[in-house]
């Protein structure tokens, strides 16, 4: 089992660089974080991962996160992913490092203050739903700059850039153009000048769509299924 999860993180990350390889639109040699996508999946197979190379754990429930967190400490970076609810959000400060799923004004004033209670300074990706589906989270395009215009405001935020998931189509080519609107709005929102932000990161691309996520711009993937094989629920 251990064998097969280093050889697929080692074999997700060589697919990451010769994606690099094929971009057109995006500089080639910038780089692209691998977060391996841990949930539903127990500390034994995270660890394996952490010993093929992974730097970056991903999580979407904060009380999963929260009992691994305990055994992994901070060696690796935490990424929290999946929808957050506000009564969450005082675990989720403790051991996120970056929060990709902020979805809403609401869910960052939360975020902000449970951050200052602890002293932090909170990293945050906003995100969006661009294909505007109803099973997403994530704000729409039409909202955005008024959102991170928002966010900004927020002392114990620090805005690091957008995440998104593309619908889930067979023809995985469907995504391409979404992913290049997405990394036009990043491109836009860095020239924001937006106070008390450092944005650098646009999270997207998974398991069936990361190559192309990739191709089109992203700098963050979140990968679990590739790396780990299906979940068990
Ligand atoms: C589960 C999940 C992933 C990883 O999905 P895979 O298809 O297993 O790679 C990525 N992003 C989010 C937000 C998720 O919830």
């Amino acid at each position: 089992m251990g064998q097969e999860i280093a050889e697929r993180y080692q074999n997700v990350a060589a697919k990451i660089e010769a994606a690099k390889q094929r971009r057109t639109t995006v500089p080639k040699d910038a780089a692209v974080t691998l977060v391996a996508v841990t949930k539903n999946h127990d500390v034994a197979a995270m660890r394996e991962a952490i010993a093929a190379g992974a730097t970056n754990v991903g999580e979407n429930r904060v009380q999963e996160a929260k009992g691994k967190f305990a055994e992994i400490g901070n060696s690796v970076t935490w990424h929290l992913i999946g929808h957050l609810q506000t009564n969450k959000v005082r675990q989720a400060v403790k051991f996120s490092d970056l929060i990709h799923s902020v979805d809403s004004l609401h869910l960052a004033e939360t975020i902000s203050s449970e951050a200052a209670r602890i002293d932090k300074v909170q990293d945050i990706l906003v995100q969006v739903n661009l294909a505007k589906e109803d099973s997403k989270s994530g704000v729409y395009r039409e909202n955005l700059q008024e959102v991170l215009q928002a966010v900004t405001k927020l002392p114990n935020l620090r805005l690091r850039g957008l995440m998104c998931m593309a619908p889930n189509y067979d023809d995985v080519e469907k995504c391409r153009p979404l992913f290049r609107e997405m990394y036009k709005i990043y491109q836009q929102i860095k020239e924001m000048g937006l106070p008390a932000s450092n944005i650098d990161m646009l999270s997207m691309g998974m398991t069936h769509d990361y190559e192309i996520a990739v191709e089109e711009g992203a700098n963050v993937v979140r990968v679990g299924t590739a790396i780990f094989g299906p979940r068990q629920y």
